[in-house]
């Protein structure tokens, strides 16, 4: 059978997508760390949809998390079967989605989507529902027509993605061995209108909380404190010489450099005649993958160093996400159409 045949099929299902994505909207699977309810209803509605669709071959992962109201955040492995399962071919894609921000920024309720020149619009239409949803249509397709794929097609629907992944796949690597040396697993999670755009490769990923420590005092009497304030302040400054300490290029990223930039910034004191004793600020750093951490870390202690004994502070450093970028695998791409291509491919 042509592949022309299996596009055909997938452009039956225009509406058939469009009332999932909008049924999948209004389920708001914001993470419980974001003020959300999490994955648990959402998961609960796809798999219902997916047993409907004849995809029974399910397990589900779920990961404990006391803050979620279901007590636990799942995660969806289905599988169809293929002519052989020496490998597993997993499109993987996320049900997490972030908050919508601002609401009068949005054009109506984030979490009732519409059409509009042909693009739908809502929260988490695209990240990550439109590859989600791709990815159940392609398997559809091939179930409709009787079409069985070289190999197993596996979808994994996975939780915690926008919120450091704990939850989601290192818990599914360390409760199943679903995932095999081998497999070929894609990751549609980001890329450009037709899906020419492929990411083979991320950058670290480094979030810290620095708490620097002074002592509060009167505004009038900045003598007998230490402004916690100002010293975060120049530790701030001083931190951006990181981008000068991992200066290199490469253009496989966008931006091609490393990027360390202070984010958060929590409150201090609420007036402004005292002079705070505390001061926290955030980092986010995106680190090309040939830097070892251990480097950016050395740097990052030896600036709090200086700024310790240059004001007399105490600065406590955490780390709130640390994750070393995976070695680059080969390029592949992402839509129904592609997908179903590559299940069709010895
Ligand atoms: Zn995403």
């Amino acid at each position: 059978m042509s592949f022309a045949k299996i596009a055909e099929r997938l452009d039956l299902y225009r509406d058939e997508m469009i009332d999932l994505q909008i049924k999948l909207t209004s389920i708001p699977a914001v993470s419980p760390s974001s003020g959300g309810e999490g994955e648990a209803r959402k998961a609960e509605f796809l798999l219902k949809y997916l047993r409907s669709s004849g995809i029974t071959d399910i397990e589900v992962i779920k990961a404990p998390d006391l803050e979620a109201p279901a007590g636990y955040h799942p995660n969806i492995l289905a599988r169809y079967r293929g002519r052989s399962s020496v490998r597993t071919i997993w499109i993987m894609t996320h049900m997490d989605i972030v908050p919508p921000g601002e609401l009068s920024l949005w054009k109506g309720d984030p979490y009732k989507p519409w059409v509009e020149s042909g693009k739908i619009y809502g929260r988490g239409v695209e990240d990550n529902q439109q590859d989600l949803i791709a990815s159940v249509f392609a398997v559809k397709a091939f179930q409709t027509l009787g079409l069985t794929p070289a190999y197993d097609v596996g979808l994994a629907i996975v939780a915690d993605e926008e919120t450091g992944s704990t939850k989601g796949i290192p818990h599914i690597l360390k409760k199943s061995t679903a995932f095999r040396k081998g497999d070929l697993i894609i990751v549609p999670d980001a890329g450009n209108a037709d899906g020419t755009e492929i990411e083979v490769a991320e950058k670290s990923i480094l979030w810290l909380k620095l708490k620097i420590l002074g002592k509060q005092t009167h505004g009038s009497t900045p003598e007998r404190g230490i402004n916690a304030f100002k010293a975060a302040s120049y530790l701030a400054v001083k931190l951006d010489r990181l981008y000068r300490a991992f200066p290199e290029n490469n253009p496989l990223f966008e931006p091609p450099i490393s990027t360390f930039e202070p984010t958060k910034k929590e409150a201090n004191v609420p007036n402004i005649n005292t002079i705070p004793g505390e001061d926290v600020f955030y980092m986010d750093c995106r680190i090309l993958p040939h830097y070892r951490l251990e480097d950016v870390d050395a740097k990052i202690r030896a600036a709090v160093r200086a700024v310790e004994k240059k004001f007399g502070v105490t600065i406590i450093t955490e780390d709130m996400q640390r994750a070393k970028a995976a070695p680059p695998p080969p390029p592949m791409v992402g839509d129904a159409k592609v997908f179903a291509h590559i299940m069709m491919q010895d």
